[in-house]
């Protein structure tokens, strides 16, 4: 019977749990994990105050069991033998396997300035780091938040901690918010939302030092020369891959785990998914990290049918963030900078209305939408937008006419059948089903929904 071995327990790991299960009734599965297994992505709503920390999980001991898998919660891997096929870890134990998953995810980036280590100064990437936050703040009507660094993780907690009413200020090393979703004409939209809701930003400056008691508060030091007073700091400068247990184990690596197109490492019979991997991108032939949840989930399931003796090939994975900035919806998809691309730029800052689409011939390769979640037209033609880069349609003389049209989009979408070309795209050959797993056994749409669901479920009748 084979062995497979998964280590990490987000959602690389538990789409690849589901889908060799699925694939392969009768192997022996065992998961390795120093946290519960929950998804990253749903703590900016626990911070929110919108779920409770339960809510963030996304497999518990009995989902596990009914899955058969043996799941070893709170254990680190720290070791790798890739000739021997065993994992040191740190219980003192070893694990032999046959097929092995790296989903160890990535870790947010510290701040290499004096201070850095106080209390209140923290990043906000884990459960415990969730936690601390809010017992920081706890007791205190009106918090004082300085957010360092102005990217797409900061903002989703930035957009968390404005929905609390507290009191935020950003610092950006950049000259302008979001540098690696937006130029510098977008950005200064989104500035200008954020300064109308009382949400002060500092750009072209970094943090010099932190100061000050953990009672007393927090002195930001600005190398601007200013002060900046905080009840709590989130540094949120970057993250990177896991890779530090795997030092000696001979696999390739650049940025991340170096993997083809079907998620191999260069050690045999080893796979790496999600934040860890750098993969195959979709219509290039570079590999990137995408350090994103669609990217972890398409990882772990192509991952886990090869491991299943498949043969599926990834096509690779789209950058793409879209973004809540307390109001303002934000998107970015692709090479939305590519110098070389030919532009169709609507810039309209008075309305916080921003569309650019990048051309390459006649296909779009990348694009940047600013507008507001009233406007539904913006929001469908985001999903439609991201439609024709995924399947790479070349727009023939639909690209005229979204050019001389920008907010058009549904034309060239429906007469280029891209709706038709997706339907018929499946990861693995077979269509996708729901998971297999809901809090507290309830299901999807059950009565229990909570204000956390609202905005996806704005459209339904309640
Ligand atoms: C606050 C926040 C909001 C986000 N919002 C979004 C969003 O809106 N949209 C989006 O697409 N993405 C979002 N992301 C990013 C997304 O969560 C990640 O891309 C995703 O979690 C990556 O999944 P993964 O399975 O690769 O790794 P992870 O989810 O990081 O899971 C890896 C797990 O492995 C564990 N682990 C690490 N090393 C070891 C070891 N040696 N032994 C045992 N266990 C180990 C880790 O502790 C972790 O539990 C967000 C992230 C954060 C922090």
């Amino acid at each position: 019977m084979t062995h497979h071995v998964i280590v990490g327990g987000g959602p690389a790991a538990t789409n690849a749990v589901e889908t060799l299960r699925d694939l392969e009734p009768d192997a022996q599965i065992t998961l390795v994990c120093d946290e519960p297994a929950h998804s990253r992505m749903a703590l900016p709503y626990w911070l929110a105050d919108q779920i409770p920390r339960e809510q963030t999980f996304t497999g518990d001991a009995s989902y596990f069991e009914r899955l058969g898998v043996d799941a070893k919660i709170g254990v680190r891997a720290r070791g790798l033998d890739t000739g021997a096929k065993s994992l040191a870890l740190d219980d003192g134990s070893t694990l032999g396997y046959d097929r092995l998953l790296i989903a160890t995810g990535s870790s947010a980036l510290g701040l290499p300035v004096p201070g850095a280590d106080l209390d209140a100064v923290q990043p906000l990437w884990s459960l415990a780091d969730t936690e601390s936050a809010l017992a920081t703040v706890s007791g205190k009507s009106d918090p004082r938040v300085v957010l360092v660094g102005a990217g797409f993780i900061g903002f989703i907690v930035l957009n968390a901690m404005h929905k609390r009413g507290w009191n935020l200020t950003v610092v950006e090393r950049e000259s302008h918010v979001l540098p690696r979703m937006l130029d510098a004409r977008a950005a200064a939209i989104v500035e200008d939302w954020l300064d109308r809701r009382g949400v002060t930003v500092h750009t072209g400056t970094s943090v010099a030092a932190f100061e000050g008691g953990n009672g007393a508060g927090t002195q930001v030091q600005l190398e601007s020369g200013e002060s900046l007073a905080a009840d709590l700091v989130i540094v949120a400068t970057g993250v990177k891959p896991n890779l530090e247990w795997l030092e000696g184990a001979g696999l390739e690596t650049g940025a991340g785990i170096l993997v083809d197109d079907h998620m191999r490492t260069s050690a045999d019979g080893v796979y790496a998914a999600g934040d860890v991997a750098q993969g195959p991108v979709l219509g290039g032939n570079e590999r990137e990290i995408h350090a994103i949840q669609p990217t972890a989930i398409d990882h772990g399931r192509v991952a886990a049918a090869n491991m299943a003796g498949g043969d599926v090939a990834y096509p690779g994975s789209l950058s793409m963030n879209v973004l809540d900035v307390c109001g303002l919806q934000c998107a970015s998809y692709g090479r939305w900078d590519d110098a070389a691309a030919e532009r169709v730029t609507i810039d309209n800052p008075r309305e916080h209305v921003f569309r650019d689409y990048a051309f390459t011939g006649d296909a779009i390769t990348g694009a940047m939408f600013l507008g507001r979640a009233r406007d539904l037209g913006m929001l469908t033609d985001v999903g439609m937008v991201k439609g024709l880069m995924q399947t790479a349609t070349a727009l023939g003389p639909w690209k005229d006419y979204l050019a001389r049209n920008p907010f058009d989009v549904r034309r060239p979408f429906v007469a280029t059948k891209v709706a038709a070309k997706l339907a018929g795209t499946t990861l693995l050959g077979r269509p996708s089903r729901g998971r297999g797993y809901h809090h507290q056994g309830l299901g999807e749409f059950g009565p229990t929904i909570g204000p956390a669901h609202v905005p996806f479920m704005s459209t339904r009748p309640s």
